[in-house]
């Protein structure tokens, strides 16, 4: 069994700082016990910092100052969407739409609520 489904994590895109290590959201990352971090931190992923880096890039470029280079990448984002968009597909056909917000969010690690209205900013089906 491959390693992020043994975890139920999803890894999303490579660090766009130099090291291109494949990243894993910080929501999924925590929900994880030391012992799946500690076997994926060994098969070559690391946790998303922010701004689309890892935690190494991330120090580094904040220590030497072009950390402004990294665009911000805030909720409601691409990856809130892609995340979301991912589970939606992977649910049975004739969940409700509440049903959907609920289960989608328990794994976003967001209320319903919060996700109803991320999507309708982002103008993104539920
Ligand atoms: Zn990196």
């Amino acid at each position: 069994m491959n390693l992020l489904d043994k975890h139920s994590v999803r890894a999303l895109r490579a660090c766009v700082g130099t090291c291109e290590t494949t990243l894993i959201p910080r929501a999924q990352w925590y929900r994880l016990g030391r012992e799946a971090r500690d076997q994926l931190t060994e098969a070559g992923f690391r946790r998303s910092q922010a701004r689309g880096l890892c935690s190494a890039c991330y120090e580094y470029a904040r220590d030497t100052g072009t950390i402004d280079q990294y665009e911000r990448r805030l909720r409601p984002s691409a990856w809130l969407l892609e995340d979301f968009e991912h589970i939606r597909d992977t649910l049975p056909v004739g969940v409700s739409r509440a049903e959907r917000l609920r289960r989608a969010g328990d794994r976003l690690n967001m209320s319903p609520e919060a996700l109803d209205l991320a999507l309708r900013r982002a103008g993104v089906a539920a």
